[in-house]
């Protein structure tokens, strides 16, 4: 049995002003199912990040509809949906975002923190040591490599235990060796948990090791299918 995570119903949204705006996501429909590793194509202004960001419930729809795992997100306040983010949603960006002035263990506890989770410090040490970070835990950023911070970045992604891993370009920053090792610890983290990934990427050999390929154009949904085989989520 498959359930379900993500739907999204005619979602559209236009950005910028009036006198210059863009029709980025038109009227989009999408399902994914529990487990799917979905890796989305697409050239550079068609949307993908927009979306990342729809799903994320970073950015609101002008109309249509999102649920992720049962929770119908156009729907949510300001606050239930930052809520519903920390507690469903992991994201990795291309450019890691992690906060300067904070360590490895600050970067990934704190958040943790916020959200009133228990044992945030053991939490983050735990997420770290298992991204191979166990010996940089009091490292800033600035003393970390690309890959390194990358590996913060996903450490606080999944520290939350989210049902659903949400990766913008995660190897776009990184050297080709870096950006297969990134790719190697994202999938098999996603393995190992059951997670629902979605990946936005340029590269084609990284969207190929997805259960599924979408590509996107001009924000339309132009090509779905099926790639390797989703991984099996047990407890769903
Ligand atoms: P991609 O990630 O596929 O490169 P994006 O989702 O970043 O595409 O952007 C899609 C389109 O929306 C682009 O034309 C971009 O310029 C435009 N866009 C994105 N964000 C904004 C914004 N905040 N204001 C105006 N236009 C935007
Ligand atoms: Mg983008």
């Amino acid at each position: 049995m498959t359930k379900t995570i993500i739907t999204l119903r005619k979602a559209d949204l236009t950005l910028g002003s009036a006198a210059a705006s863009v029709h980025v996501l038109k009227s989009m429909d999408l399902d994914v199912d529990a487990g799917e590793a979905v890796g989305i194509v697409g050239p550079s202004g068609s949307g993908k990040s927009t979306l990342l960001m729809v799903l994320a419930g970073l950015e609101r729809l002008d109309s249509g509809e999102i649920v992720i795992n049962g929770q119908a997100l156009h729907n949510l306040s300001e606050d239930a949906l930052a809520d519903f983010r920390g507690r469903n949603i992991g994201i990795v960006f291309q450019s890691f975002h992690l906060i300067a002035n904070m360590t490895a263990l600050e970067n990934v506890a704190v958040p943790l923190e916020l959200a009133n989770a228990k044992d945030p410090f053991e939490i983050a040490r735990r997420e770290l040591t298992a991204v191979g970070l166990g010996e940089r835990l009091h490292h800033y950023p600035g003393q970390l490599s690309g890959g390194e911070q990358q590996r913060v970045a996903i450490a606080r992604a999944l520290a939350p235990s989210p049902a659903v891993l949400i990766a913008d370009e995660p190897t776009g920053n990184l050297d080709t060796e870096t950006g297969r090792q990134i790719a190697d610890l994202l999938f098999s983290k996603q393995a190992e948990r059951g997670m629902t990934m979605i990946l936005v990427t340029h590269d084609i050999s990284l969207a190929a090791r997805c259960s599924r390929q979408i590509r996107v154009r001009s924000g339309e949904i132009i090509d779905d299918g099926a790639g390797a085989p989703a991984v099996q989520v047990a407890s769903v």
